[in-house]
């Protein structure tokens, strides 16, 4: 999953985007609106954090022009004022929640989890694949039955290859869905981790998980 943090307050963008991507989350920063504007129109982003207090454009605005545009992902909006009026403003806007600054880290996850999971034919925390069993919620992966040790990083890529099971995904998707906007096209990091996948989930008796596509990417089959 890949999140857009638009946050002015530099310290406050840090400590989320710390904190979303020990969640195995991939998140990149805007600090300005009309940053947080160009960023979300040019990438794929699964959820936008958006704070309401931005330069340049503030977020209701960016929220605004983004729906126009067409721009379906989640959006939570980032108020610093617990005034009735801002909140209101926000959902007409067409934010799909708000959350008052200060605020807990927990909550935003449980926010962003609750979020993501309300998109249409993702009602569900439990995601499965043959003997491959992955509870979002608690962020724990299971191989017929058995609990696999999973990095961050190793559970968002099986949970993107289990949400398109059955489908070729080309390596530049799970760039753009799996790392943030400084992954360096030129390694084969995603190789590296589908080899890291494919030793904890292909283990004795051997059977093939993940397929390599010839020139395309790959295939999850279950
Ligand atoms: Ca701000």
């Amino acid at each position: 999953m890949r999140v857009l943090i638009a946050e002015d307050e530099k310290k406050i963008a840090e400590f989320i985007r710390r904190g979303l991507k020990e969640e195995g989350y991939a998140a990149d920063l805007a600090h300005t609106g009309p940053d947080a504007l160009r960023l979300a129109e040019e990438n794929p982003y699964d959820l936008l954090l958006l704070d309401v207090m931005l330069p340049g454009l503030d977020g209701l605005a960016v929220c605004a022009k983004l729906r126009q545009g067409g721009f379906a992902a989640p959006i939570l909006m980032l108020t610093a004022k617990d005034r009735v009026e801002d909140k209101v403003k926000g959902l007409d806007s067409g934010a799909n929640d708000y959350l008052t600054k200060p605020f807990a880290f927990e909550e935003l996850l449980a926010r962003i989890r609750a979020l993501l999971r309300a998109r249409p034919a993702e009602a569900s925390t439990r995601l499965t694949a043959g003997d491959i069993a992955l509870d979002l919620a608690a962020h724990k992966a299971s191989l017929a039955g058995k609990e696999l040790d999973l990095s961050a990083k190793e559970f968002s890529l099986l949970e993107y290859l289990v949400r398109n099971k059955g489908r070729i995904v080309t390596r530049t998707m799970i760039a753009e869905h799996v790392w943030d906007i400084n992954f360096d096209t030129g390694t084969n990091v995603i190789d590296v981790y589908i080899n890291y996948l494919r030793n904890k989930l292909e283990k004795k008796p051997a059977k093939k998980v993940i397929h390599t596509v010839r020139g395309k990417g790959y295939i999850l089959k279950d």
